[in-house]
């Protein structure tokens, strides 16, 4: 009976580390005395290995989709009552954008509700 370490088979007769059993091969041959250890020495050793938990990812890993963001570039803003200059249609769509400093306001982009006019306001 080969000796064992850890995973580890040694041989019996001359002490040589042992590869592990081929598939296809009952033995393993010692290269160093040619001593053949039987493959099922290695058998109680196979069961104790046990594979990382992260090489099985978990389902709910696998099933969280990517929240797509929501798509707003074709958001025109809160529906406000301000009259289009093109068509007086009394209501537009307001989108306030801060495109300068803090302390010179900021624009408010219109778009009628109606014909779609766009327009802007400096605050
Ligand atoms: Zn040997
Ligand atoms: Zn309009």
């Amino acid at each position: 009976m080969a000796t064992k370490i850890g995973s580890l088979l040694f041989c019996p007769t001359c002490g040589t580390l042992l590869d592990l059993p081929k598939d296809s091969e009952p033995n393993v041959l010692c290269e160093q005395c040619g001593h053949q250890e039987p493959a099922t020495s290695y058998e109680n050793i196979k069961i104790t290995t046990r594979s990382h938990p992260d090489a099985f990812p978990s389902a709910l890993r696998q099933k969280r989709k990517t929240q797509t963001k929501t798509h707003d570039s074709d958001n025109l803003g809160d529906l406000v009552s301000e009259k289009c200059p093109a068509c007086n249609h009394p209501e537009a769509y307001s989108k306030a954008l801060q495109l300068r400093s803090a302390d010179e306001g900021s624009t408010v982009f219109y778009t009628c509700a109606s014909c779609k006019h766009g327009w802007r306001v400096n605050n």
